[in-house]
């Protein structure tokens, strides 16, 4: 099953695969530690898959870049980290499956808790036989998805303090509008939360650690937090990987993407004037044009609404998507590319300095937010991580594979 490092790196390169620069990537977490106040942790956010980019090898280049911590939505990543020995703490954000708490526990992954039936259902599913469960309390001081009321919060902390199940790490908020010009509820957030952070310093309860800010808010410098003896942390999930949170925000300059999306030309055909392109003839050759076939589609989170929107970069050239997105393939015109090969690489996502779409492009094309462009991006699409420009790793749909002579 595992072949060789060279022959799974030549098999990505044949095909559809994504570029993950793993330099950019560390880069962008020390930018985040360094706005930082002193002290104040990072909590890298993978979910996902980490935002398309690979939860394994991006969970490991976190840590070794100075992310104190990983952040997941489900305990399944968690469970996947932990498999390829992730040692580091790992916070479950979203309201956790109490089928997979036993498990939780007995790997040390810490769950969110917003509520006490949330709680009961999670120590209904624990016995007495596990390690205590880390939990942080989750406060929701207006993002109304998940979490206890600040009125609430002192009296789950008390029910939690007195579960030898459960043991408290952290107390944490989630912004709703740190991307948006008007930050009026985020100043509000941030005062709600505070203040539950003082009822429980006030009651002996304070966890200890506390955290608050998304990428927005990190970059909007909102990440302190007063709580005198805890330590402060920020959960990076976007900035991290190259990409401007907000349209409000100006992403700083040593923020660098991390991802680019790279297919192979496949093959190259003339379609006569009259005739239409892919299924249901949506784009109809107005003269004989020059096209290429693409293995990349739908099912590779090649957004469908892209289809007669987006584009392709072949040989510098740009070379618009002509006709539906289909499941696997994509048409693209080469007109503007006259000396395109079958095999030569075509970039459909990077940082743009090639005159392929970004991320924000291709988003604002579909009408959705980067978050989905790249979250989107399937399993089945290898992904190939390079350090010093130089590929490292491969993580594939049969698992990981690391170059034996480089140290990823
Ligand atoms: C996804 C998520 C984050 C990270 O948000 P970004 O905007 O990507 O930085 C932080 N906290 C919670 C609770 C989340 O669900």
């Amino acid at each position: 099953m595992i072949e060789p490092f060279a022959a799974r790196l030549a098999a990505a390169q044949g095909g559809t695969h994504a570029l993950i620069d793993l330099d950019a990537f560390a880069g962008n977490i020390a930018y985040v530690r360094s706005q930082l106040p002193e002290g104040a942790e990072v909590i890298a956010v993978i979910k996902a898959n980490a935002y398309g980019h690979g939860l394994v090898p991006c969970g490991r280049a976190a840590l070794a870049a100075g992310a104190s911590r990983l952040a997941v939505a489900r305990i399944e990543e968690a469970l996947l980290l932990r498999a390829a020995g992730v040692v580091a703490p790992i916070l479950v954000l979203s309201p956790a499956n109490p089928a997979l708490a036993r498990q939780a526990a007995e790997s040390g992954i810490a769950l969110a808790v917003g509520s006490a039936t949330g709680l009961n259902r999670l120590l209904d599913a624990l016995g007495d036989d596990l390690p205590p469960l880390p939990v942080h309390l989750k406060v929701d001081t207006g993002m109304h998805r998940f979490g206890v009321e600040p009125e609430g919060v002192v009296e789950l902390a008390r029910a939690l303090a007195r579960e030898p199940r459960v043991q408290v790490e952290g107390v944490f908020t989630h912004f709703a509008t740190a991307d948006a010009a008007d930050d009026r509820v985020l100043q509000e957030q941030t005062r709600r939360f505070a203040a539950a952070v003082q009822a429980l310093a006030a009651a002996g309860l304070q966890p200890p650690l506390v955290h608050m800010a998304n990428s927005a808010a990190i970059l909007r410098g909102v990440v302190e937090i007063p709580a005198p003896g805890a330590t402060i942390a920020v959960r990076a999930g976007l900035i991290l990987y190259g990409l401007n949170p907000s349209r409000e925000l100006p992403l700083p300059a040593p923020i660098r993407p991390v991802l680019r999306l790279v297919t192979r030309v496949g093959q190259v055909f003339t379609v006569p004037p009259g005739e239409g392109i892919s299924y249901g003839w949506s784009y109809i050759a107005e003269r004989p044009i020059r096209c290429a076939d693409l293995p990349i589609g739908y099912a590779d989170g090649l957004v469908r609404l892209l289809s007669n929107q987006g584009w392709a970069v072949v040989g510098g050239a740009v070379c618009p998507i002509r006709g539906r997105i289909c499941m696997d393939q994509t048409v693209i015109e080469v007109e503007a590319a006259p000396d395109v090969a079958e095999g030569d690489e075509a970039v459909l996502l990077s940082d743009g300095r090639d005159g392929a779409m970004t991320a924000d492009q291709a988003a604002a094309l579909a009408g959705t937010i980067n978050y989905e462009i790249v979250s989107s991006l399937a399993a089945r699409i290898p992904r190939v991580y390079l350090r010093g420009g130089r590929p490292v790793a491969v993580l594939d749909l049969l698992g990981l594979v690391e170059d034996p002579s480089a140290a990823c």
